[in-house]
């Protein structure tokens, strides 16, 4: 695990109840001489490499500017600081950002996450004999998170929002880091873009289709049950492809199938007795049979268990003959509890379903 190397932040590795407001990191702040504000000196490289003394903080994003007395200052990740060695391996790489916050990182960490030679920078940049700079196009709050991805740290502390996810997942692609194994189940990754998942389900399902990211897909289409099909764009179809709009049309069609099958079948028939017999049985039957087209006309896959009880339940009350009324009952709970296990979330194949359609 990527040590935690600085006193001003949070572990990264453990349990954050923080809450979700802010992106904010903090950075240590280093003055520099206002005639080279953009690029280390040979002095400031070597001191910021063996040490760094300042103890003043600021946040994410801090970009550098003049203050009073002609300095200028820079901000250093806390995350990625001069001191955050990798094993035994100091930093070895300064990656800046556009908005020039300086990341210590490591040539070999990139090199074995990136396909393409970190965007093929690991051989560019200026050279020195103990650290090499590469500036980058993105901002700091971007690429914090993803070197954090990279690194495979918790991002839960930072709680970016998901258009700033997006963001570091385009920046991945660009670096050559495969989407796949960062955005597994359990993964920090994958645990803040379900944390994010309810504000956009959408947008991370054709995110999570576009890689072939199964997990984070079928996390995404639990919260897409009450997605009216019909609004479905060409774009978002594009993006989607055929084999995970397949599976996303079909959990909205066979749940409503597993529906209708659980549904058909009326209350048993209980032994005819003085008050109750052949008749009162089809009036009940014929009663059922209108209440459940109701549901299955107005349903959606996202029609809660609760919702079925209380209408089929309501059956009830104009009956006297509590045999009826207990066939009812029973009738009902199977019901809700083969309804309450039906998938609520895209499956590999239909198979899943077809147990529930047999039952
Ligand atoms: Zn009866």
């Amino acid at each position: 695990m990527y040590p935690a190397s600085s006193s001003t932040r949070s572990s990264d590795t453990a349990p954050s109840p923080l809450p979700a407001v802010t992106s904010m990191d903090y950075f240590e702040i280093i003055p520099l001489p206002t005639d080279n504000p953009h690029k280390l000196s040979d002095e400031n490289l070597h001191s910021l490499a063996s040490t760094s003394t300042n103890e003043n903080v600021t946040p994410i994003g801090t970009p550098a500017t003049e203050v009073p007395g002609g300095q200028i200052i820079i901000s250093i990740s806390t995350a990625f600081n001069s001191s955050s060695n990798h094993g035994d391996l100091p930093p070895d790489i300064i990656l800046t950002s556009n908005d020039h916050v300086y990341f210590y990182v490591h040539r070999t960490r990139l090199h074995a996450a990136s396909a393409n030679n970190f965007n093929n920078l690991l051989t560019e940049g200026a050279t020195h004999p103990h650290l090499t700079t590469i500036t980058l196009q993105e901002d700091s709050v971007v690429l914090n998170i993803l070197l954090h991805v990279i690194y495979s740290l918790s991002l839960r502390q930072y709680s970016p929002p998901l258009e700033t996810l997006l963001e570091a997942i385009e920046a991945l692609k660009k670096y050559g880091v495969p989407l796949g194994p960062h955005a597994a189940r359990a993964m920090p990754l994958f645990n803040e873009l379900v944390i994010k998942m309810p504000v956009m389900p959408m947008e991370v399902y054709a995110l999570a289709a576009e890689h072939d990211l199964f997990d984070l897909a079928a996390e995404a289409s639990s919260f897409l049950l009450s997605f009216p099909l019909s609004t479905l764009t060409d774009q978002m179809a594009a993006r989607i492809g055929p084999l995970y709009l397949r599976r996303f049309f079909s959990l909205h069609v066979e749940r409503l199938r597993v529906l209708q099958h659980l549904l058909a079948r009326p209350p048993s028939e209980h032994q005819p007795t003085l008050d109750c017999g052949w008749t009162d049985y089809q009036r009940l039957k014929t009663a059922w049979s209108l209440a459940c087209s109701g549901i299955v006309y107005d349903a959606r896959a996202d029609l809660s268990a609760e919702r079925i009880r209380t209408i089929l339940e309501s059956l009830k009350v104009p009956l006297t003959c509590l045999d009826c009324k207990q066939s009812i009952s029973q009738r009902v709970s199977e019901i809700v509890m083969k309804w309450s296990i039906t998938p609520r979330t895209i499956l590999r194949n239909t198979d899943g379903y077809r147990s529930l359609l047999h039952s």
